[in-house]
């Protein structure tokens, strides 16, 4: 793993407009993602988990530039990839794919594998001459039969449609890649065998991961670093040692507390922290900590002031009233 950030994202904001029609008037606006900075290094695997409907699809969406954040910045390499020009773009889009969480929903049924795959390498204006080499060699990448790549969609299992869209993030030869819940769709059977082609595709080709699950046993096994998000926010960030066995976010804490633990005795004692009160609405947030009408902390602070995600040694938190980090028994 390389120190040097590959990817730095800073302050990106991304809202959606709801509802509305000519009789209706419209609502606010769906705050999905609400100022969230973080940097990933050049190898390194940026685990994000989060509650469903928190904005992982969106802020994965818009890292990629398939859906532009309104404001914030994106940078690769060091250079700024929102807002560009059209054709500039393109070029520097090549430089990070994304792998989407539906295999069935992501891939066209009309077109071949071959097809699919040779897609991108037309757009890009790469292999001219020899794709379907590159086509075969891609499929042989995933662990998929280089033979089939005259069949369609529908002829493959959901973990061989999943490696065809591994494939196709593969084909433009990527820096990073950005994994929405890659394997959440996935049979629990063929889940290892895709999170372990993705491991070793990144080893192979020094691939840079943003790994996004609603599954925190995934995200710790597949993380260097890891980002629980809530409600458009990041709540807290660290290693996935930091996170896991000294976590500081009450949030953390009660995500924690919901997975089993395989030893019995610590299982027995273990304490299950239940949320009370349902996910506030992102289209009206609760003031200050957005975490607050859920929390047995929150105080009048909470309400008016929201905190800072800060920390040291690279373990941050967004807490008024953070636990200590000491590690935790269970
Ligand atoms: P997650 O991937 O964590 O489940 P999403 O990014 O899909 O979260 O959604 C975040 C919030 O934005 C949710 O409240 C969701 O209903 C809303 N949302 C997502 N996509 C759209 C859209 N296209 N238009 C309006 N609201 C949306
Ligand atoms: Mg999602």
């Amino acid at each position: 793993m390389d120190v040097t950030a590959v990817l730095e994202v800073d302050q990106l904001v991304k809202a959606y407009e709801s509802g509305g029609n000519g009789f209706r008037r419209k609502g606010a606006p769906v705050q999905a993602v609400s100022g969230v900075s973080f940097e990933v290094g050049r190898g390194e695997t940026f685990g994000i988990v989060g509650e469903s409907g928190c904005g992982k699809s969106t802020l994965a969406r818009s890292i990629v530039q398939l859906h532009p954040p309104d404001t914030g910045s994106v940078r690769l390499a060091g250079e700024e990839i929102s807002g560009r020009a059209r054709g500039r773009r393109l070029a520097v889009r090549r430089k990070i794919q994304m792998v989407f969480q539906d295999p069935y929903a992501s891939l066209d049924p009309r077109m071949s594998i071959n097809a699919i795959l040779a897609e991108p390498l037309q757009i890009h204006g790469l292999h001219r001459g020899g794709q379907d080499a590159r086509v075969r060699e891609l499929l042989d990448l995933v662990g998929l039969n280089p033979a089939h790549a005259n069949r369609y969609p529908h002829e493959f299992s959901g973990g061989q449609r999943q490696r065809i869209g591994i494939a196709r993030a593969l084909a433009v030869e990527p820096q990073v890649i950005v994994l929405d819940e890659p394997v959440s769709a996935l049979d629990v059977s063929v889940q290892a065998g895709v999170v372990n082609t993705l491991a070793d595709l990144q080893r192979d080709l020094g691939l840079t991961y943003v790994f996004i699950a609603h599954d925190l046993s995934v995200v710790r096994h597949v993380s260097d670093r890891v980002a629980v998000m809530y409600l458009g926010r990041f709540v807290e960030t660290g290693t996935v040692a930091q996170l896991f066995k000294a976590p500081r976010h009450p949030y953390t804490h009660a995500l924690l507390s919901a997975v089993p633990v395989a030893d019995p005795v610590v299982e027995r004692r273990r304490r299950r922290i239940v949320l009370s009160g349902a996910v506030p609405s992102p289209a009206d947030p609760p003031s200050g900590c957005r975490f607050r009408t859920r929390c047995w902390k929150a105080t009048e602070l909470c309400a008016q002031v929201a905190p800072p995600l800060e920390g040291a040694d690279g373990h941050a938190v967004a807490c008024h009233f953070p636990e200590s980090g000491r590690e935790q028994s269970v």
